[in-house]
């Protein structure tokens, strides 16, 4: 089988199993407790906070631990939102794009549905991205956050995080990203990006399912969502995930080794330092790799049409739509071929319904069904991509022949 699904999730790195097998096993204490097995756990907590702070470049007490993205987003949304509006009732505003993925969405909906907020959408270009006119566009003295992802779960579209943040913040907004597809191939570095809140998720980057963390700057109100003991400083309470947060740092110090120096970063247009990254760089190999498989699948695959932008797009992320076909059926043929890929996102799989995200971006709704997603990790090989470009030609062939 080749994999090629990777933004929905990941295996667990031998490197990340090692480090927080202890916390599973032997070191089991609970970081609130006063005794040494206690003790053992809240100095490994403390660890992980610190170097998860360390590749997000904040301080170790702006970090909360989390169940994942999903998570991080709802506390990022209606926890800046809700401390916000109670401080200033005239708040009562969120922006967020149109290509959100519904944990950003179906949060600020919840805002709206029970407790009377207004949402303004920012539209996207045809590439999926949001310019700095849309976002100004939408802003007003109501607004309380704004939620833009730095890169989009469907079709890897990057967006311009820092001027948008800069934007948003030059008028006392603060600004949330979900980086949960960034994570592990763009920098994420929160005082480069200048936002005042980013959400990450351990699943995508080589950490078990259940593992993630907010970036919240200091100076933010956040209203917690969860209640009890008071954890997390109050924001997020509930016994600690000890080994869930030694494996997202394990996972994300593994995944800062293999990006590029900030010195190699362009100084401004986070979105362009992909493309910038020297040769040798990991994210540049794949990146490489992508725009090969991408000519293949367009040269081999006639009315195949690329999805995202053509140049700012996460490295292993390449996403099509092949009209005269359904998404679905090349996606069982595909994997009848030992090739595993996605219809866009795992949360819309096995759904009729065209993509939200597609469509915002313009895409007819018949030509929206017919969306595939190719996600790689830092492993792919070119051999690999080869096979699954000609495994396409194939399936999409298969499938029009057969009209279905
Ligand atoms: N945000 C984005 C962009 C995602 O791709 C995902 C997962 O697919 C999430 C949030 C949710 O993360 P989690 O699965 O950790 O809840």
């Amino acid at each position: 089988m080749i994999f090629l699904d990777a933004a929905a999730t990941t295996p667990v790195r031998r490197e990340v199993l090692e480090a927080m097998w202890p916390y599973l096993t032997g070191e089991f204490g609970n970081p609130s407790s006063h005794h040494s097995l206690g003790d053992t756990a809240a100095t490994a907590l403390a660890g992980a906070r610190t170097t998860t702070a360390k590749a997000l470049g904040c301080r170790s007490g702006e970090i909360i631990f989390t169940s994942g993205g999903t998570e991080a987003d709802n506390l990022a949304v209606k926890g800046i939102a809700l401390a916000r509006r109670a401080a200033d009732p005239g708040l009562d505003r969120v922006a967020i794009s149109a290509v959100e993925h519904p944990a950003v969405e179906e949060s600020a909906r919840y805002l709206e549905r029970v407790h009377g907020f207004g949402v303004d959408v920012i539209p996207v270009d045809r590439y999926g991205q949001v310019t700095e006119e849309a976002l100004a566009a939408v802003l007003g003295p109501r607004t309380a956050l704004v939620s833009v992802m730095y890169a989009n779960n469907e079709v890897g579209t990057v967006q311009p995080i820092a001027r948008l943040a800069a934007l948003a913040r030059g008028r006392g907004i603060p600004f949330h990203t979900d980086a949960v597809q960034a994570a592990g191939w763009l920098p994420l570095d929160t005082g480069a990006l200048g936002v005042d809140a980013l959400s990450i998720s351990g699943h995508k980057l080589g950490a078990p399912k259940g593992s993630g963390a907010l970036f919240v700057r200091g100076r933010i109100r956040l209203e917690p969502l969860v209640h009890g003991g008071g954890q997390e400083r109050g924001r997020r309470s509930g016994t600690e995930n000890v080994a869930g947060a030694v494996a997202l740092a394990t996972a994300l110090t593994l995944a800062r080794a293999a990006q590029p120096r900030p010195a190699e970063q362009a100084a401004e247009g986070v979105a362009s330092d992909v493309a910038a990254e020297p040769a040798q760089d990991p994210a540049r190999r794949v990146a490489n790799l992508r725009d090969d498989f991408i000519a293949a699948v367009l040269a081999g695959v006639p009315g195949a049409i690329l999805t995202g932008h053509p140049t700012e797009r996460l490295p292993a992320v390449a996403s099509f739509c092949f009209p005269g076909t359904s998404g679905e059926s090349v996606l069982l043929e595909l994997e009848r071929q030992g090739v595993i890929c996605s219809s866009g996102s795992a949360c819309a799989a096995g759904s009729d319904a065209p993509s939200p995200v597609l469509l915002a971006m313009g895409i007819e709704p018949e030509v929206a069904q017919t969306a595939v997603r190719f996600s790689f990790d830092a492993t792919v090989t070119a051999e690999e991509l080869r096979q699954a470009a000609a495994a396409v030609g194939i399936a999409v062939a298969g499938v029009q022949a057969l009209g279905t």
